[in-house]
Order: C-alpha cells, then sequence, then structure tokens
C-alpha cells in the first residue's frame, strides 16, 4: 500500500511536469500593472489574441474546433474573440500560459455553441489555480473546479486532463461551464436563452426519472457525485454527452435527445463526428 502511494504521487508528478513543460512554448507576458497577491491579472480585453493564434492553440488542443467546417470555425472563433474580451482571467500562479484564457473559454463556447446566448455576462471573473485547490464555501474541501458568486474556478492540471483524454466522459471545463450556464439562466434574473430555456423542464423531467434510477444498484453510467444532487447529475450529464456521446445515447436515449434540443446540438450528427471513438 505505501509503495503504491509513492508510484501514484510520482506518477502524478511527472505527469503534472509534462504538461507544464507542454505548455512552455507559449508563456503569456506578464501583465504591466496586473499583478497582485501573487496573482496575474489579465483584463481579456487586453489580451487582443490574433484569429491565428486562437486557431493555433485549438488546432492543437481542442478536437471539438478542428470537426468544425471552415465556416463553423470562423463562427467560434468570433465568439471565442468576444468570450475572452469580456472576462477577467486571474491566474494564481508566478506564470501563465496563452492556452489558460484560450482554453478555458473555448469549453464555454463549445458548451453554448448551438444556443443564442454564450457570453454568461453574470461570471465576469475565471480564476486559474496551477492544480487542485482549497474550497470554503459552503465547507473546506479540495477542488478541481467550482463556481461560486460570479466567478468560475478551475484547476489547470485537471482542466488539461479533460482535453487530453476527450473520451472519458470527465471533463472539468464542461462541467463548471454548465453549473455556470444553468445559473445565469436561472439564477440571476436576466433573460435566459430561448432554447435553452424552454427546453430544460423536459431535460428535468427525463433527467429526474435516471437520476433515481441510477441510484439503484447495477446502474453506474453516472459517478456517485454526480447522483449527489441534480446539479451535478446536470454537470456530469453535459461532460457525458459531449465525450461519451454515443454510450449515453446507448443507455438512455430520451435523455440524449432531449439535451441535444437544449444545446441544439448533436455530438453523434454535425459537427461531432469524431466523438463517436468511443
Ligand atoms: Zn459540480
Amino acid at each position: 500500500m505505501f509503495i503504491f502511494s509513492i508510484v501514484c504521487i510520482v506518477g502524478i508528478a511527472f505527469l503534472t511536469g509534462r504538461i507544464i513543460r507542454s505548455m512552455q512554448e507559449s508563456p503569456i507576458p506578464v501583465p504591466e500593472e496586473g499583478s497582485k497577491k501573487g496573482a496575474l491579472v489579465y483584463p481579456g480585453n487586453e489580451l487582443s489574441f490574433t484569429g491565428t493564434i486562437l486557431t493555433e492553440v485549438l488546432v492543437k488542443r481542442f478536437t471539438y474546433f478542428t470537426a468544425l467546417s471552415s465556416e463553423e470555425q470562423e463562427r467560434f472563433l468570433s465568439r471565442l474573440k468576444k468570450f475572452i474580451a469580456s472576462k477577467t482571467f486571474i491566474i494564481h500562479d508566478s506564470s501563465g500560459f496563452r492556452e489558460m484564457p484560450i482554453l478555458i473559454s473555448a469549453s464555454a463556447v463549445q458548451l453554448s455553441f448551438g444556443l443564442k446566448e454564450y457570453l454568461l455576462p453574470f461570471f465576469r471573473f475565471i480564476h486559474i489555480f496551477p492544480a487542485e485547490f482549497v474550497g470554503v464555501q459552503p465547507s473546506i474541501r479540495v477542488l478541481a473546479g467550482n463556481v461560486s458568486g460570479n466567478r468560475i474556478h478551475v484547476s489547470w492540471k485537471h482542466f488539461l486532463e479533460g482535453f487530453q483524454y476527450p473520451h472519458d466522459g470527465e471533463n472539468v471545463g464542461l462541467h463548471e461551464m454548465a453549473h455556470a450556464y444553468y445559473f445565469q439562466n436561472f439564477e440571476t434574473g436576466a433573460n435566459g436563452d430561448p432554447t435553452f430555456v424552454s427546453h430544460f423542464p423536459s431535460f428535468n423531467n427525463c433527467g429526474n426519472k435516471i437520476f433515481e434510477q441510477e441510484k439503484l444498484p447495477g446502474n453506474d453510467f453516472f459517478s456517485e457525485y454526480a447522483l449527489t444532487s441534480f446539479q451535478e447529475f446536470w454537470a456530469e450529464s453535459i461532460e457525458r454527452f459531449f465525450e461519451k456521446p454515443a454510450a449515453l445515447k446507448a443507455a438512455y436515449p430520451q435523455l440524449y435527445s432531449t439535451m441535444a434540443a437544449l444545446l441544439n446540438q448533436d455530438p453523434l450528427d454535425h459537427p461531432g463526428h469524431l466523438f463517436q471513438q468511443q
């Protein structure tokens, strides 16, 4: 057991080192006036990434983008630029990489790509931690990501793992954006996206039955964590929808079609043909 623990720690350290090294090719310049309390603060409207830089990063790491037609890629880039410009990115580390604001924003654009409203205006701040971090609300615990107040928090290590293994059904970026998108549409009092708001009750009805069904022995499509609350079930449904669409459709066809209508996109059809590989 002791040896196993050491192997795990070394394995994790190695993996983290590998990820960080692979990111070193594109460091983001330290902001002139943006450093406080050891964090780097980047107002998104000052980052001004060109279409070429955005495309370079996405093509390398974001399979969803590469599956789009060139016309859709233009639309994706246009949304991505506006999303980045509307946020402030706070990196809790001594250095940052341009992949951080680009890829985290891209996961929000992916989730809402079929919808009209995609900017999540309530969430002005995106906090990025190098690895797991401690959350204090509502209780003290170690987190890979969470949404709190008008802030989205993400562990960069866990975020990257989500995109390194695009078919394992786990993706912290999509998970946190699912929480944020729900909150934006139903808890802020602002007008929500019409498609999302009108279809969510169907997800609610269908999802609640599956939420209860999954608690019974022998059903394990969703994790135990997803069954701790319906909000977690929602967030994990989004992860499964994009990363294991065929398996989700086979296990729960009605949930799959409800989500395709809710998000106005179908990973098993165009543009997500890559996601058919399970
Ligand atoms: Zn969650």
